[in-house]
This record gives structure tokens, sequence and C-alpha cells, in this order.
């Protein structure tokens, strides 16, 4: 079985995520809606999950004119594709809060991605599958 996001889905995830998640909650949500901050399912990416960039500014190569979140169209189980969208929103806050030229996978990231990011998944998972019921 296969979990294949959609765009609402993943809208609806990133907003739960950016709203209960430490560290991620203080990410300029804003920007989503004056359209700095864009969202991609892209069914032909097939060597990763995801990714996220930044585009400068045409007129002044200094500022940060855009963000860019890409999602896979298609992961093995939604757990994979939720852990895919916290990596790439914690790159997010790599570049919008902390200021970072260009994201990494540095030792706060993989610290954050094994404690933190894994205890708030494991409630939002357990929490999906109580409602099921
Ligand atoms: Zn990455």
């Amino acid at each position: 079985m296969t979990y294949k996001p959609n765009l609402g889905t993943v809208t609806g995830d990133m907003y739960h995520i950016l709203k209960h998640f430490p560290l991620l909650k203080n990410i300029p949500f804003q920007e989503y809606y004056n359209g700095k901050l864009s969202l991609e399912i892209d069914p032909d990416m097939d060597t990763e999950w995801g990714y996220c960039m930044s585009a400068k500014d045409a007129m002044c190569p200094l500022r940060i004119a855009k963000w860019e979140i890409g999602i896979a169209g298609e992961f093995p189980t939604r757990r994979r594709y939720l852990v895919t969208l916290v990596h790439e929103l914690f790159h997010l806050y790599q570049m919008t809060v902390l200021k970072l030229p260009t994201p990494n996978h540095g030792k706060r990231m993989s610290t954050y991605m094994s404690t933190t990011a894994k205890r708030q998944l494991d409630k939002m998972l357990r929490r999906e599958t109580k409602w099921q019921y």
C-alpha cells in the first residue's frame, strides 16, 4: 500500500506541523499567504522524496524572494511522507529563522529529527489512528 499526498493534505499537514512542532512553529507562516512560500507535489521526483529551496530576488540578489517546498507524489507510507515533510520544513526553518544561506544536514538537524520531531510525529499519527474508529 502506498500513500499519495495531494496539495490539500500537504497544506493541512504543513499547517498542523508549523502550529504544533517546537522550533518549526517559528517559521513565518504568513509567507505562505503572501505568496513567498510555495508548495509543490512533484510526481516525477524519483531520486529523492522532497526538496526545499530558496530563490533570490532577480532585482536585488542579496534578498531572498521566495521559498519552495516540493514533495514526491508517492510514498511507501503516510509516516514516510510526514517525515519527509518535516525534513523539508526543518530546512525552511534553517533558511528563514536561522538565516542560513543554504540548508544542511548537520548534527542539530539529525538530533531534531530523531528526538523532538519523532515524538511529535508519533503523537500526530496516534491521534489520526484514534479518529479513524
Ligand atoms: Zn535535506
